[in-house]
């Protein structure tokens, strides 16, 4: 898993060149070779003098719906002018192969605590003397959820920009080493656009980048909701598992069926006792719930009972998907409770 990420580390651009908005994000590594930073008003009075916006897209290969708005964006309302842009393209080569991550690579979403990483050193140096207002990092989902704004803290001000987003909104502690962290000085969400491949998304997400890039600054116009949801755990798999989700993937020598149905319950609560997965192996090899902190919780959140693997607790799933190869990449689901926020 862990690997080189594209060399050069990063290309840096001091303007947006007006033929990428032909460009699907599969064409963008043949065009670009890499990782790209691309500074909008790089030259303009703005740039000195204001803050600027940190955008971020194709962090994640197969998320294209946020590389989708921008080429519209800019296609039908020229460049921004108000503000300077620092446009963060990510994981080309493997956007090009139409995948999350490739296998010789690190998963860009996971490798911000890492200065060894020649990727991250180029960015954190190129951005080291900038000011942001906001970073947003544009993402889908792999499974069928709503849309949601991801937050690594309960600040107003980044709640306030998570609500331009969507009201619904999960604070989410663990990975450290996501890309929003890096933005300790600015509020910082990840959006979570919906599914790969919704036409919604890109109009969501062209709705939220017109905002924030075109409006003149005048402060948060969105106030954020007193609840929110907060990760609690996630569910993992363990490595070299054989399952199935539903009726997706191979029953054959399959160690754990999962039930399925929690992808249609994202965002729902789940009762206790609901049976998340069949197994007849112990739970303790195939199956382990981590807390935010790493500590495994596994019986804290499920018991086994018979070939039953059930919920021990009511608890509020989300980023659940039947994507077999996305579990193993992450994981199957996080657990979530709602907390008040001021
Ligand atoms: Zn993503």
């Amino acid at each position: 898993m862990n690997g080189p990420v594209d060399a050069p580390p990063l290309s840096v651009l001091d303007h947006f060149p007006a033929d990428l908005l032909d460009l699907d994000a599969t064409e963008l590594h043949a065009r670009l070779g890499g990782p790209t930073l691309i500074r909008i008003n790089a030259d303009t009075e703005a740039e000195r003098e204001r803050e600027g916006v940190f955008v971020s897209a194709l962090i994640h290969g197969n998320e294209t719906s946020g590389w989708d708005a921008i080429r519209r964006l800019f296609a039908s309302r020229s460049m921004p002018e108000y503000r300077p842009v620092i446009l963060f393209l990510g994981n080309l080569r493997a956007a090009e192969a139409g995948v999350r991550t490739l296998s010789d690579q690190s998963d860009f979403n996971r490798i911000w605590t890492n200065r060894d990483e020649p990727l991250v050193e180029a960015v954190l140096d190129e951005i080291a003397n900038d000011q942001f207002t906001a970073s947003v990092d544009l993402h889908n989902n792999t499974g069928k959820n709503p849309p949601f704004a991801v937050v690594t803290d309960t600040e107003p001000g980044t709640l306030d920009l998570a609500a331009q987003f969507d009201r619904r909104m999960v604070l989410v502690e663990s990975p450290a080493s996501v890309l929003t962290r890096v933005f300790t000085d600015c509020p910082a969400i990840a959006v979570e656009l919906g599914p790969v491949g919704d036409p919604a998304c890109v109009d969501r997400a062209e709705a939220l980048l017109a905002e924030l890039l075109f409006d003149p600054p005048t402060g948060p116009k969105t106030v954020h909701p007193n609840t929110i949801y907060r990760a609690i755990a996630r569910i993992f798999v363990a490595p070299g598992t054989h399952f199935t989700i539903g009726h997706i993937g191979d029953p054959t020598d399959a160690d754990v069926h999962f039930t399925g149905h929690v992808e249609e319950r994202n965002f729902h609560e789940l009762d206790a006792g609901f049976v998340l997965a069949n197994t007849t192996r112990p739970i303790r090899e195939v199956i382990r719930v981590e807390a935010s902190d790493g500590e495994d919780v596994t019986d804290r959140f499920l018991v086994q009972e018979g070939d039953a693997i059930k919920l021990r607790d009511r608890v509020i799933p989300a980023m659940s998907t039947t994507d077999i190869r996305g579990v193993e990449l992450d994981c199957f689901c996080y657990l979530m409770e709602t907390i008040d926020v001021d």
